[in-house]
């Protein structure tokens, strides 16, 4: 009996110090003033000189000469530039192995997560303070991150892909059977991670369970891909019809359908029947860009598509038909660049890697070079935070996570999602990792003039002194 009484106390010691410690630990202060900092708010193609006050978790004031409040901490920024934290637009943390079909067939659950939660510190400490996850992940790291369990960035879900038999979300064997057709057997829906869906009831039933689940926007496959076993990238895979159906239910939610569009037939067929986002959106041109325009619709793309460096992706070096796909593709997506520099279509930063944290945050500082290179540093730093920002809203009042305040501006009101750089982004975007090697790059630890990293008014790296 006293045996078991001193173990009682010992817990309730040791739990009252691990709580107390941990809370220390977490809990941000109030109040929080940067100063001597240069402020890029996310849409301006200058620098402005301001001191920014936190509160909480929000961005209460942007202005100069701001007086500490009693019992503020005040930030000695040196001299550095003050900018939103980053927004993927179209990441996958569960697609965490050198390709699909291994992800699928050879990892089960537990092992994806435990990944996962490795991919998202990384993202985070890359200075990524909000993912929007384009399929393949649930929501359970999403929650334990939002409780503060493991870190990571805000994230938006779409949960399962869905797309219809021989489609770019159908990661089977050759021989495995179509769980439309025998039952939920196949490798991506035991995981949970894709949905074949044929038709319109079959699409619904997909959307509506990956609501129910706590996804904040619906993935389809309406066209091919390239990293992928089945599907001819040019094809047209979803009919105006089904891709109503996912419309329908996203709209009934108050949220959007992101769809995977490589072809004009199908990215015009998107737009016309109600998608938000076009991603990837390799045939983009003058009738895509009236178009969405016309339908206040924006499209994310992986301009790693165009790196010399593409066919050493493992997804596709390690896969024939997809090497033999990779190529055509490049040929036909000619004119891509010059489409979006001349239109100018809203256009979100999209990085879209499968892989381990090493070649993810490779090819993350690689995606942002090129970036740069091809559509400008503006645009890309846009395309990173306030564009991105717009984006992940889409998921509408009722289901966005995080709706008290805009993500990806310095603005009052914005969440507090900040970084510190050494240096000017707009000049240089190597302060926030962009780098001209890919897979040749040296794996790194940090990012090195990326001296501080706040989300949701904590701060999880601070290197200014
Ligand atoms: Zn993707």
């Amino acid at each position: 009996m006293q045996n078991r009484i001193f173990k009682f106390y010992v817990i309730l010691l040791f739990s009252l110090f691990s709580t107390s410690f941990f809370a220390q630990e977490k809990e941000s202060p109030k109040r929080i003033l940067f100063t001597n900092v240069s402020v890029w708010d996310g849409n301006n193609d200058k620098l402005v000189q301001a001191d920014v006050l936190i509160e909480k978790n929000l961005i209460k004031q942007v202005k100069s000469n701001i007086k500490a409040p009693d019992g503020c901490i005040v930030i000695n920024g040196k001299g550095g530039t003050l900018m939103p934290g980053l927004i993927e637009g179209h990441g996958h943390l569960y697609l965490n192995g050198s390709s699909l079909p291994d992800i699928e067939n050879n990892r089960g659950y537990d092992e994806l997560v435990v990944r996962g939660t490795a991919r998202a510190k990384s993202a985070l400490m890359s200075g990524f303070t909000t993912w929007r996850d384009a399929g393949g992940m649930g929501t359970g790291l999403k929650k334990s991150i939002d409780a503060g369990v493991v870190e990571g960035p805000r994230i938006y879900p779409s949960g399962a892909f869905i797309g219809p038999t021989g489609s770019h979300a159908d990661f089977r064997n050759f021989t495995t059977p179509n769980e439309t057709v025998y039952g939920a057997n196949s490798s991506g829906a035991r995981n949970g991670m894709t949905f074949t869906a044929d038709g319109v009831d079959m699409i619904k039933t997909g959307a509506r369970q990956n609501f129910m689940q706590g996804a904040t926007q619906i993935k389809i496959m309406s066209s091919g891909g390239v990293a992928s076993s089945f599907d001819p990238w040019q094809l047209d895979a979803y009919s105006a019809e089904e891709i109503q159906a996912a419309v329908e239910v996203a709209d009934a939610y108050g949220s959007y359908v992101m769809s995977h569009a490589y072809s004009k037939i199908s990215m015009i067929r998107c737009l016309e029947n109600g998608v938000k986002t076009l991603e990837h959106g390799f045939m983009f041109d003058a009738d895509v860009a009236k178009l969405m325009k016309e339908k206040g619709a924006f499209m994310t793309t992986n301009m790693t598509a165009f790196s010399p460096y593409l066919g050493q992706i493992e997804a596709i070096s390690s896969n024939p038909a997809a090497a033999r796909k990779a190529v055509t593709a490049q040929k036909a997506f000619g004119n891509f660049v010059e489409n979006v520099n001349e239109l100018k279509p809203d256009f979100g930063f999209h990085c879209d890697c499968v892989g381990d944290v090493p070649a993810c945050e490779k090819q993350s500082d690689h995606s942002i070079y090129l970036s740069g290179e091809l559509l400008g540093n503006l645009f890309t730093l846009k395309s990173l935070t306030s564009v991105n920002g717009k984006i992940v809203k889409l998921s509408g009042e009722i289901l966005d996570p995080y709706y008290e305040g805009k993500l990806g501006v310095i603005e009052e009101g914005a969440y507090a999602d900040i970084l510190i750089v050494e240096g000017n982004p707009l000049k240089d975007l190597s302060v926030i990792g962009a780098n001209e090697k890919w897979f040749d790059a040296a794996e790194r630890e940090e990012i090195k003039p990326m001296k501080l990293i706040m989300k949701d008014g904590i701060i999880y790296k601070n290197t200014l002194d």
